[in-house]
């Protein structure tokens, strides 16, 4: 080995990364051990030990590299394919250390997953409870490993909720709570492999990257399918449902737990793209849809239910009630279009409600980032004090809940407002103390602006 090629070897020891085979894209962990050669080329010895062989036939594939890399031509004779036995043993070991590292111990108990989600989300009580448990029994599932024969079972999760209803704010909170990685992906997106669309091992390109390229810390992440929906299988369709019922088909083996190959740092597998192998035995997967139209679905079957038996509940009632998702069962989500085989990897199924009017109020003051906090915070830096009435909340609450939309009205809402407000207090230093009202809100008045000699007055 010549001197450069030493000196590449201790830099790549220190390297945290992975080598990557030049020829191949495959890295050190699957191809074997590489040989560096100058330029900073690794090339594993399969794909070496090819080159020789198929210049010894008289063909040269790669001889305008190797004329490029003549330091390459200088490396000792090399052995055929590396037995399977080396490579399996290197995986081995990387499959221990991310169930060391979680201590069981350190684990929050479920009640203090729950007060810190109470921090942030408003309502859903069930649903944080639920998720609470689970995670926990997640993690510890995880840390535990197998406990003599009784594996416990993976606790990947559907949820189910009308939109801005806080699922994807559940899950990021979660997340952050917990401080693993997030990987947030659209179902929408998602096609059977060879399709347009990216393939499913995207996601867990995506878990990848939200790790730092860490493949102990991604197994260890979760992954949160939004939309999930959406790729419920089409009715009365004669061509290939590629975007739907197929995806559901090709989701199975990551969220039952394999051993995947993934695209690093990029989100379809093709030759330019290194890959590696990522196990999802531990990485929980939180499907989230709104499931539109689900709630007819619920009403039919339990209105059969009532034309038999006297328990069930009046059809009238059923029409009005506000939490018939709540009711759902896995025969309703069949009926939707999700296949049962998905479902049953999904042992966990929970709703959230849809945001009422006093909810969103408490969305707006509560939360410890809530957005109106964050204008105030921005305000303050200016050294203006920014007050809201109730009158205004309320205003806000009730403008929100027209859109339909849940909590993500709100933010549309107040950005337009706090234009005005962001873009003329800070033209007058006097101006000590805005509180916004109801009726600015509303459009019927202006906010009460007081100068800094607390004389209180109105602009127009
Ligand atoms: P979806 O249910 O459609 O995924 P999101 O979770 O994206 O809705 O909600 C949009 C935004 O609304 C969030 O970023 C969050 O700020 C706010 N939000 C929604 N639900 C709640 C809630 N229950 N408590 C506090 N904030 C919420």
């Amino acid at each position: 080995m010549s001197d450069e090629t030493k000196d590449n070897v201790t830099d790549k020891d220190n390297n945290d990364y992975e080598d990557i085979c030049y020829i191949c894209r495959r890295p050190e962990s699957k191809a074997g051990k590489m040989i560096h050669i100058p330029n900073n080329i690794c090339i594993c010895s399969s794909c070496m030990q090819k080159t020789f062989d198929t210049m010894n036939h008289g063909n040269v594939p790669y001889m305008d590299f190797m004329t490029f890399n003549p330091g390459m031509m200088n490396q000792t004779p090399l052995t055929h394919d590396i037995p399977k036995s080396q490579k399996i043993k290197k995986k081995k070991e990387k499959k221990e250390e991310p169930e060391k590292a979680l201590d069981p111990k350190k684990l929050p108990a479920p009640h203090l997953i729950k007060a810190s989600l109470d921090e942030y989300v408003i309502g859903q009580e069930y649903a944080k409870k639920v998720i609470s448990v689970a995670v926990y029994n997640h993690y510890k599932r995880v840390s535990e490993g197998v406990m003599d024969d009784i594996e416990i079972e993976k606790s990947n999760m559907l949820m189910i909720g009308p939109t801005g209803s806080g699922k994807t704010y559940l899950v990021k909170t979660l997340a952050r709570i917990l401080q693993v990685p997030l990987a947030i992906t659209d179902a929408t997106s998602l096609t059977e492999a060879g399709y347009i669309g990216d393939d499913v091992e995207s996601v867990l390109s995506k878990l990848l990257q939200a790790a730092d390229n860490d493949v102990e810390k991604a197994e260890r992440g979760i992954v949160f399918i939004d939309e999930i929906d959406k790729i419920a299988k089409k009715k009365n369709t004669n061509s290939r449902d590629v975007s739907g019922e197929s995806v559901q088909q090709a989701l199975l083996k990551l969220l039952e737990g394999s051993e995947v190959e993934v695209p690093v740092g990029a989100t379809s597998k093709n030759a330019m793209v290194p890959l590696t192998t990522i196990n999802t035995k531990n990485i929980l997967f939180i499907c989230g849809g709104a499931f539109p139209d689900l709630d007819i679905i619920i009403k039919d079957r339990l209105n059969k239910q009532t034309s038999i038996g006297f328990s069930a509940k009046l059809k009238d009632e059923l029409d009005h009630d506000p939490r018939i998702l709540s009711e759902v069962a896995t025969e309703d989500l069949r009926k939707f279009g999700m296949i049962p085989e998905f479902l049953g990897r999904l042992p966990i199924v929970y709703t959230l409600d849809g945001l009422t009017e006093e909810m969103l109020v408490k969305v707006l003051k509560e939360p410890k980032n809530a957005i109106l906090k964050q204008y105030q915070k921005l305000l303050l830096l200016d050294e203006v004090e920014l007050l809201f009435d109730d009158s205004a909340y309320e205003a806000i609450a009730k403008e929100a809940m027209k859109k339909n939309t849940g909590a993500r009205a709100l933010r549309a809402i107040i950005e337009k407002f706090m234009l005005d407000i962001m873009y003329e207090i800070p033209k007058d230093d006097n101006i000590g103390r805005v509180t916004i009202t109801g009726d600015y809100i509303e459009g019927k008045g202006a906010p009460l602006i007081e100068i800094r000699s607390n004389q209180a007055h109105l602009i127009e």
